[in-house]
């Protein structure tokens, strides 16, 4: 029982929302406010008061006695604005009551407990059902307690800190079961449900002939995802109710696609009434996968002829890789998409250094395959690997991750078996630029100096072409201690078109901790003064210094009224 006190108009208006939204489970303590939340203490097992939390701790503090028999308790502001578990966050069930508080209420549970700080997934919010001993397993993913995992299925799951064998369990499966004592049994939507049915077919003969061969066949109806068959009976009554009772939607393929799939028991008379062979083997089978139930068809009592087809497939979990830039440097210029991206991969791919800046956000249980320098092609490889073996995988990058960077090596390698994603991150060519002024006013370019995987030739060429047409150029991989040549040879290039007056930014560790940005001028730039963790902006005919600032006018018109740059 959960008891409810307060002492305000607003609070019991609260108090009451609650109270209705939860009428068997909560217990109204009128009354001077000391003495009801006494008496809720000692006959509640939780108890959500509508006062200050100062007031709170001092009226329950001499009564408290030890962390298993204490009741939970959460404060709720006058506003309700806030739901503080200030009592039992785990053992009292606190945090869980505070976030249930929350949605009714529309209030913020203001969460202060360690475990829930780091963010374990909670196994009830992983979008799918989970059975059996949640809380207790729960319990022990929060308390460190060894947890073993058992994917029957590869699904991808966010990271769960689990070992290889532990008195606690979480299996992940689509078989009927039952849930062991200290299990947790994960219904991934792993069972795609082909069905055909005629015109008139029963909605109780279409979810009779599903119970059955799933049944059969030892599978969760709760692992079902969808119903699927042919275009021509997206709208067949017995269909799409069957699917309302399962809770699925249905998915429709044209006749012509379900045609084109192999099936072990095609026949004539679908062929006949739609255009396909076969329409609950080809509608199960059409995107991949086992099949596990043949066409089989419902059985009616009074010997007429089946009205329904059916057939199972496990389709095949879909791994998934996110490719994360986590920009420049400083942690509020990664964007909020990737650091959900980053918690919700079990397994993050990435360069030594790179992981290092983000580690604090990863989840427990979060497997970090980090590597040197180099490797490039090896990252990419085992994060498209991971991915394949059905893991949600983030490859991570900095600036952005398709910006010279992880994306195209790992998309190289991606099949179509695998989801992709991608998270822009901001680029170290825009952090340099906003430090700078204003240098990408107009149209610009970045080049690569590196030439360690392009021909110098095809860097010179390109060098050229933007001299030429004036565009703003901003260097990545700018000078290291064995290419010193190439960057006064790429300065030089553009000499050749821009005026030793035009302005140059230097930005060293943009957002880093140990950032620096210098202006100068094509004319006065000392490269020895360049080094690999800074780029190079070289602006256009038309940009200019003002107020120490990088500018690049935005448009030709504005430049023909301007006077000329120096020369
Ligand atoms: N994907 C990255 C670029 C990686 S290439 C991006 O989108 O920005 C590596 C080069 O990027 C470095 O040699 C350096 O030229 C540049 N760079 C990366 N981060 C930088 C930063 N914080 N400040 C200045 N230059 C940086």
């Amino acid at each position: 029982m959960i008891g409810l006190i307060s002492a305000t108009a607003a609070g019991a208006t609260a108090r009451d929302r609650l109270a209705s939204a939860w009428p068997d489970r909560t217990r109204v303590y009128e009354g001077p406010v000391a003495d009801a939340v006494r008496r809720a203490f000692t006959e509640c097992e939780e108890l959500v008061c509508f006062l200050a939390t100062g007031a709170v701790v001092r009226l329950v503090a001499p009564l408290l006695v030890g962390k298993t028999t204490d009741a939970g308790v959460v404060c709720v502001d006058e506003a309700a604005r806030y739901a503080v578990p200030v009592l039992g966050g785990h053992g009292g069930g606190a945090n869980d009551l505070a976030r249930a508080v929350g949605e009714v209420l529309g209030a913020e549970p203001v969460v202060t407990t360690a475990t829930d700080a780091v963010g374990i997934a909670g196994l009830d919010t992983l979008g799918f059902p989970a059975e059996g001993a949640v809380a207790a397993v729960t319990r022990a993913l929060l308390d460190s307690e060894p947890v073993a995992l058992t994917a029957e299925v590869p699904w991808p799951l966010p990271p769960l800190p689990v070992a290889e064998r532990g008195a606690y369990a979480v299996r992940v499966t689509d078989r009927a079961v039952e849930p062991g004592e200290r299990e947790v049994l994960l219904r991934p939507p792993s069972l795609v449900v082909g069905v055909g049915a005629s015109r008139g077919a029963p909605e109780e003969e279409v979810l009779g002939l599903v119970a059955d061969a799933l049944r059969e066949a030892g599978l969760s109806a709760r692992s079902v995802a969808e119903l699927a068959t042919v275009d021509a009976k997206a709208g067949e009554p017995g269909i799409v109710r069957a699917a309302e009772r399962l809770g699925v939607p249905v998915v429709t393929y044209s006749a012509e696609e379900l045609a084109a799939v192999a099936v072990p028991n095609p026949s004539g008379a679908p062929l006949a009434a739609v255009g396909t062979p076969s329409v609950a083997e080809a509608a199960a089978l059409v995107r991949g996968g086992e099949l596990l139930v043949p066409k089989r068809k419902s059985e009616r009592a009074d010997g007429t002829p089946a009205m329904a087809t059916c057939a199972v497939v496990r389709r095949p979990g879909r791994g998934r890789l996110a490719v994360v830039g986590l920009g420049p440097g400083a942690r509020d210029l990664l964007t909020p998409r990737a650091k959900a991206e980053l918690q919700r991969a079990s397994v993050l791919v990435g360069l030594d250094q790179y992981v290092d800046q983000i580690r604090d956000l990863l989840r427990p249980g979060t497997r970090i395959l980090e590597s040197g320098l180099g490797a490039e092609e090896e990252r990419a490889r085992t994060a498209v690997a991971e991915a394949r073996r059905g893991h949600a995988v983030a490859l991570i990058g900095s600036g952005d991750a398709g910006v010279y960077a992880m994306a195209s090596p790992a998309l190289a390698e991606a099949s179509e078996d695998i989801d992709v994603v991608g998270v822009p991150g901001v680029t170290a060519a825009l952090a340099a630029a906003a430090i700078l002024g204003a240098p990408l006013g107009h149209d610009h370019v970045s080049i690569s100096l590196s030439d360690l995987h392009t021909p110098w030739e095809v860097i010179e060429r390109r060098v050229q072409a933007a001299a030429a047409a004036d565009i703003v150029v901003t260097f990545y991989n700018p000078r290291s201690r064995g290419r010193d040549w190439q960057l006064p040879k790429a300065l030089a290039i553009l000499a050749g078109h821009r005026a030793p007056g035009t302005p140059v930014g230097v930005v060293r560790n943009a957002s880093r901790p140990d950032e620096s940005a210098r202006l100068t001028t094509l004319g006065a730039l000392d490269p020895a003064t360049v080094d690999m963790m800074t780029v190079v902006t070289v602006g256009n005919t038309a940009t200019r210094e003002i107020a120490g600032r990088m500018v690049t006018p935005r448009g030709y018109r504005w430049q023909e009224n301007t006077p000329e740059v120096a020369r």
